[in-house]
C-alpha cells in the first residue's frame, strides 16, 4: 500500500499510474479541493481559471491520460486567431514577430538588434562549470534588447520570476541543451523545426469547463481512495515501512505504508515533520513568490483593443505598470465568455512586485483597471471581477537549483520507499508536474514488485 501526499496534478498522476499498475494507494490532501493549483469555476457564463489556463499537447503522458479518462470530446483547442503575443513598450502593446521573415520586416527590433541576432550562430558556446542565469545567457547570445523586450516578459509570463536569478540549465533546460548540442539557438531551432516536419508542434488547449476537467476526471477514477481535509503533519520510517500522520481539525490519525510519494510543495513540506537523515535546509531557500490572478469580464464593446492574440506581457522596463501581463482568455477560448462579452485574466505580484499581490481586492481592482485602461483602452466597469491569491505560487529554479535537485535524489537514494514529485522537480508546467508524478509512481512500482 502506497501513501500519496498532496492532491495536485502531480499526486493525481502518481495515483493514476499506480492504478494502471494495479498497486493499492491512499491519497491525502490538506484542503477540500482536488487539483491543487488547477482550479476552474463557471460564474455567470464565464469559465474562470484561477490557476493554469491552458496546456500544451506535446506530452505523450498527457495524451494518454486524456484518452484513458475519455476527455478527448471535451478538449478545446486555442482559437487560430489567438497566436499573436503582445509585449508592452512605451505603454503600447506591440505584437512580437513570430517568424524570421516577420522579424526582418517588422520594426519591433532595431536594425542593430537584427544584426546582433544574425551573429548568434557564431558565438561560442558556454564552457564554464557554474550555472548561468537566463539573463546572462540571453545577453551573451542575443543581446540586451532581446532580453528586455522578448525574454524578460516571457520569463515573467511563465515563472512570474526574474531572468537575472533563474538558472538557464534548470529553468529552461531545452535552451541549455540546444546551445550545448548545436552550438547555437538558431541552428537548434532550425533542427527542431526540420524534425517536426515544419509543424509548429504544440497546440494549446483546455477543456469545455476549464483545465479542472482534467484533474476531476483523473480523481473520479478513484474517489474512494482520496481523503480531503487531511493535512499530513509527519512522515517517519517505521521499520521497513513508513508512518504517515494526518490531522483533520483536532483529530490526528496514523497509518503505515510500504512507500510514500510526497507531492507537497516545498514551503508546506517545511511544516511537516520529516524524519530523514539529510539536512533539508536547501528546500527552505527555494523562493515561491506570491501571485494574484485577477479575472475580469467586460462587455466586448467596452474595450477598444481588438484582443486579437493570446495576451499581453509587461517587461520590467515598463516601470510605471503594476501588472505582469494579461491573458485574453476569451480570445484563446471564445466559449469561456458569454456571447458579446470578453474575459481578461491578469497576473500581478511575482518576484518583481510580491507586495502588489498582497493588496486588498479594492486596490487590486483599481490598479489593474488603471493599467488595462491605458494599455487596452477599456471604458466602462467590469461586469465580473474575481480574485485568487496564491501565497506561494511557483517555485523559482534560481541559479544554484542543482543543489535542491541533488538533495531530492539523495533523499530517495538513502531512504527506500520515500519518493518526491511535484512542480519543483522537473519543470513547472502542468505536464512537467504530471511527468514527475508518473516517474515517482514508476519508481515506487519497481520497488514494490
Ligand atoms: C497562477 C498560475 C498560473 C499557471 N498557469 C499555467 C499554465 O497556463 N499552464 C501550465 O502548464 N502551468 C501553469 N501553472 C503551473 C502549474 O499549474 C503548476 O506548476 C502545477 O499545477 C503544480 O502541480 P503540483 O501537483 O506539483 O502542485 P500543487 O498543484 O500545488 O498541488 C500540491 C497539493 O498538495 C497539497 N498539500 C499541501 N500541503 C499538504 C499537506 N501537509 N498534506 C497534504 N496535502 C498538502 C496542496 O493543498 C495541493 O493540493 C500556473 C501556476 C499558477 C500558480
Amino acid at each position: 500500500m502506497v501513501a500519496i501526499l498532496g492532491g495536485g496534478i502531480a499526486g493525481l498522476t502518481a495515483a493514476f499510474e499506480l492504478e494502471q499498475q494495479g498497486i493499492d494507494f491512499e491519497l491525502f490532501e490538506a484542503s477540500d479541493h482536488i487539483g491543487g493549483k488547477i482550479r476552474s469555476e463557471r460564474i455567470d457564463g464565464f469559465i474562470i481559471e484561477h490557476g493554469p489556463n491552458s496546456l500544451h499537447s506535446s506530452s505523450a503522458l498527457l495524451q494518454r491520460v486524456i484518452q484513458t479518462c475519455e476527455l478527448e470530446e471535451h478538449q478545446l483547442f486555442a482559437h487560430e486567431d489567438a497566436k499573436k503575443r503582445y509585449v508592452v513598450r512605451n505603454s503600447i502593446p506591440r505584437a512580437l514577430p513570430t517568424s524570421p521573415p516577420a522579424l526582418l520586416s517588422s520594426d519591433y527590433f532595431s536594425w542593430s538588434t537584427k544584426l546582433r541576432l544574425a551573429r548568434e550562430p557564431f558565438i561560442a558556446k558556454f564552457e564554464g562549470n557554474n550555472e548561468e542565469s537566463v539573463a546572462q545567457f540571453i545577453r551573451r547570445r542575443l543581446g540586451q534588447h532581446v532580453l528586455d523586450y522578448a525574454v524578460d516578459p516571457f520569463v515573467t509570463g511563465i515563472f512570474a520570476g526574474n531572468p537575472e536569478s533563474l538558472s538557464l540549465r534548470h529553468a529552461f533546460p531545452s535552451l541549455f541543451e540546444m546551445e550545448q548540442q548545436e552550438g547555437s539557438l538558431l541552428r537548434g531551432l532550425l533542427t527542431r523545426k526540420k524534425e517536426s516536419n515544419g509543424s509548429s508542434g504544440r497546440p494549446i488547449f483546455s477543456f469545455q469547463e476549464g483545465v479542472q476537467m482534467l484533474s476531476d476526471a483523473i480523481a473520479n477514477r478513484f474517489r474512494d481512495h482520496i481523503h480531503t481535509n487531511k493535512s499530513v503533519i509527519s512522515i517517519a520510517p517505521s521499520g521497513k515501512r513508513w508512518r504517515v500522520e494526518t490531522a483533520e481539525d483536532e483529530r490526528v490519525e496514523s497509518h503505515n505504508f510500504d512507500a510514500v510519494i510526497s507531492t507537497i510543495p516545498l514551503p508546506q513540506l517545511a511544516e511537516v515533520s520529516l524524519k530523514v537523515d539529510l539536512d533539508l535546509a536547501p528546500f527552505n531557500k527555494v523562493s515561491y513568490p506570491p501571485v494574484t490572478v485577477v479575472t475580469m469580464g467586460f462587455e466586448a464593446s467596452a474595450i477598444a483593443h481588438p484582443l486579437d492574440g493570446f495576451g499581453m506581457l509587461v517587461p520590467l522596463k515598463e516601470k510605471s505598470k503594476r501588472i505582469l501581463g494579461t491573458i485574453f482568455a476569451s480570445s484563446v477560448f471564445p466559449s469561456h465568455a458569454p456571447e458579446g462579452c470578453v474575459q481578461l485574466t491578469t497576473l500581478i505580484g511575482g518576484t518583481r512586485q510580491p507586495d502588489m499581490s498582497r493588496l486588498t481586492d479594492d486596490l487590486l481592482e483599481y490598479f489593474v483597471l488603471d493599467d488595462l485602461h491605458e494599455l487596452l483602452g477599456i471604458y466602462g466597469d467590469p461586469i465580473l471581477v474575481q480574485y485568487n491569491h496564491w501565497k506561494t505560487a511557483i517555485p523559482q529554479y534560481n541559479v544554484g537549483y542543482g543543489v535542491v535537485k541533488a538533495l531530492i535524489n539523495n533523499l530517495e537514494a538513502l531512504h527506500a520507499g520515500l519518493f518526491f514529485a511535484g512542480n519543483y522537480r522537473q519543470g513547472i508546467s502542468v505536464s512537467d508536474a504530471m511527468e514527475s508524478g508518473y516517474n515517482a509512481a514508476v519508481r515506487t512500482a519497481k520497488l514494490l514488485r
